[in-house]
């Protein structure tokens, strides 16, 4: 019995990993759909876990592997105020103090695909087949460290403040027992955590 129980707990992954991998396990089935993105917000005591997915047609204009030094200029552009601005898109209580850090950013991910039944797994860089090659995905994790806990604390969004293209975000919410998700269109709403 005893040794059953190590066992299980070694093979438990940890609990972001094993969210980001179920959430677009789920998502597989369905094309992607330009302007909604998703959200995952992982609360563990005084650090959140941010993983988002959108098209990347709304983070830098196109989706194709860039075709000139203009097109690749334009794509690092995307990524890069995806990074600097993610604290004003993802908006924390400001009693927290918490910083942000990019952990993980695919800015040509491969679009769930819909015969495709196993999770993408974390991290993927450079797959991407050519049963996808016109529609591609920016993925990205931040994850950020606050002074005190952040369980009950209100998140507000503003995503479309600085991509204009992102009209809904589906944001899934994993803090304690609690899982809870909710669809913020241009901005609105806010959700607890
Ligand atoms: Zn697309």
């Amino acid at each position: 019995m005893k040794s059953k129980l190590t066992l299980f707990a070694f093979l438990l992954p940890p609990l972001a990993a094993l969210y980001w991998e179920t959430s677009f396990a789920a998502v597989t089935h369905k094309a992607h759909e330009h302007g909604a993105g998703k959200l995952n917000l992982i609360v563990e005591g005084n650090k959140l876990t941010a993983q988002f997915e959108i098209p990347s047609e709304s983070i830098y204009g196109f989706e194709h592997e860039p075709h000139n030094a203009a097109e690749k200029q334009q794509r690092t552009a995307g990524g890069e105020k995806l990074k600097s601005k993610i604290a004003e898109m993802i908006v924390l209580d400001s009693k927290l103090n918490c910083k942000f850090k990019l952990t993980q950013l695919n800015l040509h991910a491969e679009e769930a695909d819909e015969t495709e039944s196993t999770p993408i797994t974390k991290g993927i860089t450079k797959t991407h087949s050519k049963s996808s090659a016109d529609h591609s995905e920016t993925h990205a994790e931040f994850v950020a460290e606050c002074s005190s806990p952040l369980a009950g604390t209100k998140v507000h969004f503003g995503f479309s403040k600085f991509f204009p293209e992102i009209r809904e975000v589906n944001v899934q919410v994993l803090s304690g027992e609690k899982q809870l998700g909710i669809d913020v269109k241009n901005n609105k709403g806010e959700v607890s955590l």
